[in-house]
């Protein structure tokens, strides 16, 4: 209590005499300064390591539905941006033994110093998603070939409009066959949904999660036509469905799309 007291009374004292407070005030804004640098320093920090984080994510994700090692080093550069005040040392993508591995390197430098920067170093593997063998060459119906790729072809006709073709927005690759024609799973994966939107869109159709960012989809089928339910294991080429003619759809065929990230990608890259 009597601290207290004596507390009360030292505060009494710098705020009656007059220009105590200034004094104070003048002592604490370095420190106030110094902090609040401190605070920004670890923020810039925090900030280099997510952009590090998600250029390396985006380099393995490429690297390992693609296999390209080149795309992969150039679309991990691309998302890590242009930063101010950091920077992206390196960026390596390596695949050895089907399995990819990036590591980053990221410049950090010291605020109002002269000292060498903070060099950040992280890293991340994935195993390459494509099992690319001597059974990726498949013959088609009218006896031409398409070369199987990273993945294998859904069904055994050839394909019709592309991503471009045939009308804008398009966001697949169309296979044009007859009605009942065996669609079949382009890689191995999990089923993640078998979804019926009736006869409008993309009718019945199903995606297939195959780890990594990557997916495919089989639309236009009938409500009766897929053979698989969400959860399931598939493995590359089996059987999960039919082509038909459901949804918006112009004539009997599978639209078949690859996405990575999220985002549709041309299917065609990945099937020759
Ligand atoms: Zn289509």
């Amino acid at each position: 209590m009597e601290a207290l007291q004596r507390l009360a009374h030292r505060w009494q004292m710098v705020w009656n005499r007059k220009g105590a407070a200034t004094v104070e005030f003048v002592s604490i804004l370095p420190l106030a300064l110094l902090i609040s640098l401190a605070l920004w320093q670890l923020v810039i920090f925090g900030v280099a390591i997510m952009d590090t984080h998600s250029a390396i994510r985006d380099a393995v994700k490429i690297a390992s539905t693609t296999g390209d090692v080149d795309l992969a080093e150039e679309e991990g550069k691309a998302s890590f941006g242009k930063a101010t005040g950091y920077k992206l040392k390196s960026l390596k993508v390596k695949i050895e033994n089907h399995q990819v591995k990036v590591r980053a390197k990221t410049d950090i430098p010291f605020l109002f110093m002269n000292t060498s920067a903070y060099t950040y170093s992280g890293g991340s593997e994935a195993p390459l998603l494509n099992n690319v063998s001597a059974s990726g060459m498949m013959s088609l119906a009218n006896g031409s070939v398409l070369p199987g790729g990273k993945l294998a072809s859904p069904v055994d006709v050839p394909p019709g409009c592309g991503i471009i073709g045939c009308y804008s927005g398009h966001t697949g690759q169309d296979f044009p066959g007859p009605i009942g024609t065996e669609v079949k799973a382009a890689e191995a994966g999990i089923v993640k949904q078998v979804t019926n939107l009736g006869d409008s869109s993309y009718g019945t159709y199903i995606v297939i999660d195959h780890g990594g960012g990557m997916e495919t989809l089989y639309a236009h089928m009938y409500r009766d036509q897929p053979i698989v339910q969400a959860g399931e294991r598939v493995e590359r080429g089996q059987p999960i469905g039919a082509i038909g003619n459901n949804g918006n759809s112009s004539g009997p065929h599978l639209h078949f799309e690859v996405k990575i990230g999220g985002r549709p990608v041309d299917p065609m890259a990945f099937l020759r």
